[in-house]
């Protein structure tokens, strides 16, 4: 009996020890899907590499993509053999801003990627779809794009390379970002041969807006007249006689159309532009003091802007810098370079008194029940202009618009404050693309930066400035 009972309680104790050892093997495993859920799945599905993102498709239908004001950009459809594929309704109007799913991933397609395989409708409705074998619906990203100014970026760069991005100066928020020559996200694998063709040396993938290295030309000289400032105490006082040219080491430096500008205050000297007068102003600024105005105005650094791979843009003066190279410098020539978002983002701190807002492109996430599940806030990276120094760059870039280099250019019944460029960016001094930086503001305060640049397209005034005021006009047209 003894023996028996003891038996029986052996027994029990071994069920006790194999039940314990179950329940901390089924724990571990949930442990383990939890983490990869939440954290492997989101590596493994960011790898743009990854051709196996499906095994999440195989139960969420992929999430659409949406502008701000409401047009479907990219959605899920499907072929008459039922098989699901990504259509892009717009074709080439998005190409570089929304990116691709079809040849590895790229832009916001890639970047979120797992949130547009993620359901947030209700449970009940989640099991009622699983129940009948129907896909869950991903949640849809909005965007902060403006249909109408891209549409009138991408339209007014026309059959020019180059690039235009727009940006709301008081959030950051990227309301149109073109990038030329482009590629039709439907058909990037069929053609992805012809689209990568290095001897045909034409980058269609590089999104110019962000990553592409110009030479600024004379929309730098809003960088210089800011070195002068920091230099003199904040103060303006600058004069300059301008003759039509200046010589520096033997090198000499034109006024546009070899005008003579006569005498100048630095507000003239900014709306008309004069190299002359920023040649002389360049070689007798500090260099430490014009090195690191240009650092804090974020050369040479990584730009704080959720955009995807930003190109860095480069400035170099030092002690040994010939003084010849310094003149070309502070006009926006020598071995400087930028990318039109850096630009965009200086005129849109000058717009919004100094203060710089981080630009992002990913508003919203929503659930196909309308629900909000995830929303990007306005991020502030600082002042990188103060108060003072934005005042005195609104007045001359009105002055550029008003009675100066961009008079000409009708840009309606909206204030506008700018600054054109022509950038040489060859031996043959013909050869120059066109710019314009600059903001505009409607009756009610709204504000719009922008930077266009076309390249090899001559004159900012000519081309690059009427450009802008086309997008201005389509975006507060509504
Ligand atoms: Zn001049």
């Amino acid at each position: 009996m003894t023996r028996h009972k003891n038996s029986k309680k052996v027994i029990r104790k071994e069920i006790y020890v194999v039940a314990v050892m179950f329940s901390l093997i089924f724990v571990a495993m949930a442990v383990y899907l939890g983490h990869f859920v939440a954290i492997d799945s989101r590596d493994f599905i960011y790898n743009s590499y990854n051709s196996r993102f499906s095994v999440f498709a195989d139960d969420v239908k992929r999430g659409s993509i949406y502008t701000a004001d409401g047009h479907v950009i990219a959605k899920t459809a499907t072929d008459d053999e039922n098989k699901e594929y990504r259509d892009y309704p717009d074709e080439r109007l998005f190409s570089h801003a929304v990116g691709y799913v079809g040849k590895g991933m790229a832009g916001l397609e890639a970047n979120y990627s797992f949130d547009l395989l993620k359901s947030h409708i209700s449970l009940d409705e989640q099991i009622n779809n699983t129940l009948s074998g129907i896909k869950n619906p991903g949640d849809s990203l909005y965007t902060t794009f403006d249909y109408e100014a891209q549409k009138a970026a991408y339209e007014g760069l026309n059959m020019f390379d180059g690039a235009v991005i727009a940006i709301e100066p008081e959030t950051g928020k990227v309301v149109a970002m073109v990038s030329k020559p482009d590629y039709d996200p439907n058909t990037i694998a069929k053609y992805w041969d012809d689209i990568t063709d290095d001897t045909k040396n034409n980058s269609a993938l590089l999104n110019r807006a962000i990553a592409g290295a110009y030479p600024p030309g004379s929309t730098f000289k809003i960088i210089t007249t800011i070195a002068y400032l920091r230099d003199n105490n904040g103060n303006d006082d600058f004069e300059y006689n301008c003759k039509g040219s200046i010589t520096v080491d033997d090198y000499k430096i034109h006024c546009s159309s070899k005008k003579s500008h006569g005498n100048e205050n630095m507000l003239q000297a900014f709306s008309n532009s004069c190299n002359s007068a920023y040649a002389y102003m360049g070689i007798n600024l500090d260099r430490q003091a014009f090195s690191s105005a240009a650092d804090n105005l974020l050369f040479n650094k990584d730009l704080p802007a959720a955009l995807g791979n930003t190109k860095q843009s480069k400035f170099y003066i030092d002690t040994d810098t010939p003084e010849s190279i310094v003149a070309q410098t502070a006009i926006g020539q020598g071995q400087t370079t930028v990318s039109p978002l850096h630009m965009c983002m200086l005129v849109a701190a000058i717009a919004n008194n100094g203060e710089l807002m981080e630009p992002y492109m990913a508003d919203k996430l929503v659930s196909e029940e309308g629900d909000i599940v995830s929303e990007t806030a306005p991020k502030s990276y600082g002042r990188i202009i103060s108060d003072s120094e934005a005042r005195l760059l609104n007045q001359y870039m009105e002055a550029v618009v008003m009675d100066g280099t961009a008079d000409s250019v009708d840009f309606g019944d909206l204030s506008v404050y700018g600054k054109t460029g022509t950038a040489e960016y060859s031996t043959n001094k013909n050869m120059t693309h066109s710019w314009f930086v600059g903001y505009a503001k409607d009756s009610s305060g709204k504000k719009l930066a922008i930077a266009v640049i076309m390249e090899g397209a001559g004159y900012g005034s000519k081309y690059a400035a009427p450009l802008a005021a086309k997008v201005f006009n389509a975006y507060f047209d509504k």
